[in-house]
């Protein structure tokens, strides 16, 4: 099933690159592979993905334990402090920096580790109350600063959620929001490349809008049964 799926998603994204005239190689798919486990992962790296997004600390770093560097992890949930211990290893790009004192405790451990993690900052880009990240431009700007002044850290671009709605202007205007505001943070001399926005639902308005970077699920392994364990799965 994932090979079929994965074919139809891919056949997808080239026809939206195509017709908002964007190279897909340009475009990174993030396979989210949360609840789901060792052999779904297997099963689409075999079909030659190479980057696996997870959203809870703990989960990516069993999976971790499990996989390793075979391929490229992503932390894409929102972090807790405590937390950053669990994730710090694997993660080749933390996606939801939201704060001075989650840089600086991954900034502690990059150190500690010899590591320059790779981050995004996570911007709430929609009036829904149930989305985390940041909202004013000048947090927005203080904190991207303060990633640039951190050794550990290196800053490469914005995250967002879209709401959840039918109604796709709002979900267009949320992603534009974001590149609007990486156009502007690069005027102001930052240098970010990179803007991950768009899952299974919206990924192809994200392709119009300019994302480098799918965060894509549920096309990919099919729904997600929240009541089992992926290790069991
Ligand atoms: C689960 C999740 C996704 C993927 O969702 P799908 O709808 O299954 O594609 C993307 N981004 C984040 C932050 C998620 O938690």
């Amino acid at each position: 099933m994932i090979a079929e799926n994965l074919q139809r998603l891919k056949e997808k994204i080239i026809t939206r690159c195509e017709a908002s005239n964007r190279n897909s190689n340009d475009i990174r798919l993030v396979a989210v592979s949360k609840y789901f486990g060792f052999d779904a992962i297997g099963e689409a790296n075999n079909l030659g993905i190479t980057d696996f997004g997870e959203n809870k600390a703990q989960e990516l770093r069993d999976k971790y334990q499990l996989i390793g560097d075979k391929v490229r992890w992503h932390f894409i949930g929102t972090l807790q402090k405590n937390k950053v211990k669990y994730v710090i290893k694997a993660a080749s790009l933390i996606h939801s920096v939201d704060s001075i004192a989650l840089a600086d405790e991954i900034n502690k451990y990059a150190e500690k580790l010899d590591k320059i993690q790779d981050v995004l900052l996570e911007i709430k880009t929609s009036a829904e109350e149930t989305k985390a990240g940041l909202e004013q431009e000048e947090q927005i700007s203080t904190l991207a600063s303060h990633c640039n002044s951190l050794s550990g850290i290196n800053l490469k671009g914005l995250m967002t959620m879209a709401p959840f709605t039918e109604d796709e202007r709002l979900i267009r205007k949320s992603f534009s929001e974001l590149r609007n505001l990486r156009d502007k943070l690069n005027q102001q001399g930052f240098k970010l490349t990179e803007l991950s926005m768009g899952m299974t639902n919206d990924f192809e308005i994200a392709i119009d809008e300019g994302a480098t970077m799918l965060r894509i699920g549920s096309a990919i392994f099919g729904p997600r049964d929240y009541s089992k364990d992926w290790r069991v799965l």
